[in-house]
């Protein structure tokens, strides 16, 4: 064992996306600054981020339907669907910065278009469908969006979905052709390549054990070399917990009085997928269906077109489930040992809050494969179980807090937790996601670093131009940024030429 003790600016702890755009954007801002990474794993986005443990979707609210609630007048309340579509935008915005000044390449390798389309049966679906179709179509962020009712065209929309149905329940869907399927496990590995030309460490198995303050004010981090099992401490001025569903736990031992009163809740989810070129070249869309009820709403059910290594696969789910893991490589301890004498309280109350989540996701862990398979047959009646392969999805720990809607309630969101003085932030939740990593990660830095915003605020423009303006009041703004960004992302909206469907070397061990 030996002590080393290191100075540093600035530490990113773990290795995903979120830490990714983060260390590039100060890279941009304060290029003098040091940044050093620390990942627990072999290598960068290995765990949420991953392109298989999650769905890939660039959520721009174009096709989910729980970010457009109905409300008692039988409205349809849309401001949260602009609100991540615009999220959204700034993330586009960013990744195309990167892409037209070569920072990183080809964006083929990580964004693809693809429509996103909602699918809904029942009476009373398809009335909502419409209706909220009515109130998107007049909203400049989702021009292009279409609906139909009628079968024959939604036969050519979604023929493997049509084939074989025989429910004479109405059905109807949208469609809008400028959505997008991410890579995110392959823009985190670009970011990092991008992170390390720019000298940023980046130290693979290395795990951060603790998290103090020093009487100096630096942050102090205990962390272990996996490899030669030495202990190393290293300090900074500023840290940023990016340990996805492992960020509480560190949060925790910062002691901050901003990490009191929240607990987590590991959600995990399985995906089907599909390989078969015969089958994966029927489907060409992200199709967003209802949750059923009692589902959380990360577990509304899809069936997504996937481009992943230029090949095509088509997954179907998630499914929920459950384990005491905050992290896919992570312990089963996790969820007893974040209980604390602050937060047991918000614990034990959501415990008893959250009856019928827990009563759901004891349902989904006790669903049968072809129970599974039974699910799937609402979106392809003609699904073959031969097809169809189950993966294990990342997990997700969604916060628990005290809020104004009492004691212990379940978050959905994602939540920047920092400290006053903005010297340590942590993310935690999952949802959108990856997709509005760019406007998370300014968050970060509007919370922690106030004093040189305004300083900041030109180069900030110049790569990501909507930031601090309303694209939804500012149309042709959106117009102009919407357009450019789709040519330097290369999004021409168009079926691709891609023919290959995934095969077993290409998986990279989750199935
Ligand atoms: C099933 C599922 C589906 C999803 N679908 C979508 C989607 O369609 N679209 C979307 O936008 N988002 C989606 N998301 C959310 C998205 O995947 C996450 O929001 C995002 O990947 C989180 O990135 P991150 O960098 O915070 O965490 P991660 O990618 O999990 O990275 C955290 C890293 O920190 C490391 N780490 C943890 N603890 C330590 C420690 N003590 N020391 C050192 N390293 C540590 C981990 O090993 C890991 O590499 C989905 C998530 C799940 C689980």
């Amino acid at each position: 064992m030996s002590n080393l003790q290191k100075k540093t600016d600035v530490i990113l702890i773990g290795a995903g996306v979120m830490s990714a755009t983060l260390g590039s954007l100060l890279k941009e801002l304060v290029p003098e600054w040091d940044i050093k990474v620390f990942e627990k794993l072999g290598s960068p986005g290995e765990e949420s981020s991953n392109e298989w443990n999650n769905a890939g979707t660039g959520h721009a609210a174009l096709c989910e339907l729980n970010y457009t609630n109905e409300k008692a007048d039988g409205s349809i309340d849309i401001d949260k669907a602009v609100k991540v579509n615009e999220q959204f935008q700034l993330s586009r915005q960013f990744w195309s910065f990167l892409v037209n000044k070569k920072m990183i390449r080809n964006p083929k390798d990580f964004i693809m278009p693809i429509p996103h389309m909602s699918l809904v049966q029942g009476e009373r679906n398809v009335e909502f469908l419409k209706k909220r179709f009515e109130a998107l179509s007049n909203n400049p962020l989702f021009q292009g969006m279409e609906y139909t009712e009628n079968p024959e065209k939604l036969k050519e929309w979604v023929p493997l979905i049509m084939e074989g149905r025989t429910s004479n329940e109405p059905i109807a869907a949208t469609k809008i052709d400028s959505g997008t399927d991410v890579n995110f496990g392959a823009l985190t590995r670009l970011l990092f390549d991008h992170l390390k030309s720019k000298n940023v460490e980046v130290n693979y198995k290395h795990i951060v054990k603790d998290i103090k303050r020093n009487r100096d004010g630096l942050w102090e981090l205990k962390i272990q070399n996996l490899d030669s099992g030495k202990t190393e401490y290293h300090t900074a001025k500023f840290v940023f917990i990016g340990g996805g569903g492992g960020s509480l736990p560190l949060l925790q031992k910062t002691g901050i009085p901003e990490s009191k009163h929240i607990g987590g809740f590991p959600v995990s989810g399985l995906f089907m997928v599909c390989k078969n070129p015969e089958v994966v070249a029927q489907h060409h869309a992200k199709v967003y269906g209802k949750a059923k009820v009692g589902a959380p709403p990360m577990s509304v059910p899809h069936l997504d077109t996937r481009f992943i290594d230029n090949k095509k696969a088509l997954l179907f789910g998630p499914f929920a489930g459950f384990t005491p893991k905050f992290l896919k490589t992570g312990s089963n301890f996790d969820l007893i040992s974040s209980v604390k004498p602050n937060n047991i309280l918000t614990m034990l109350a959501a415990g008893v809050k959250e009856l019928s989540l827990t009563k759901y996701l004891i349902q989904q862990v006790l669903l049968s494969n072809e129970k599974r398979m039974e699910e799937l047959r609402d979106f392809i009646p003609n699904a073959k179980t031969e097809d169809w392969e189950m993966v294990v999805a990342g997990q997700r720990v969604q916060v628990i807090k005290d809020t104004e809607a009492g004691r212990g309630t379940l978050q959905f969101g994602t939540e920047v937790v920092s400290s006053t003085d903005g010297s340590v932030a942590a993310l935690l939740g999952a949802s959108p996601g990856a997709s509005t990593a760019v406007h998370v990660m300014l968050e970060v830095l509007e919370k922690c670093f106030p004093g040189q915003m305004k300083g900041w605020e030109p180069k900030i423009k110049e790569m990501i131009p909507s930031y601090g303006v309303s694209l939804v009041k500012n149309p042709e703004l959106f117009k102009e940024l919407h357009t450019s960004t789709a040519k330097s992302l290369e999004l021409i909206e168009e079926e691709p030429v891609l023919v290959h469907t995934l095969d077993e070397k290409t998986n990279n061990g989750n199935l």
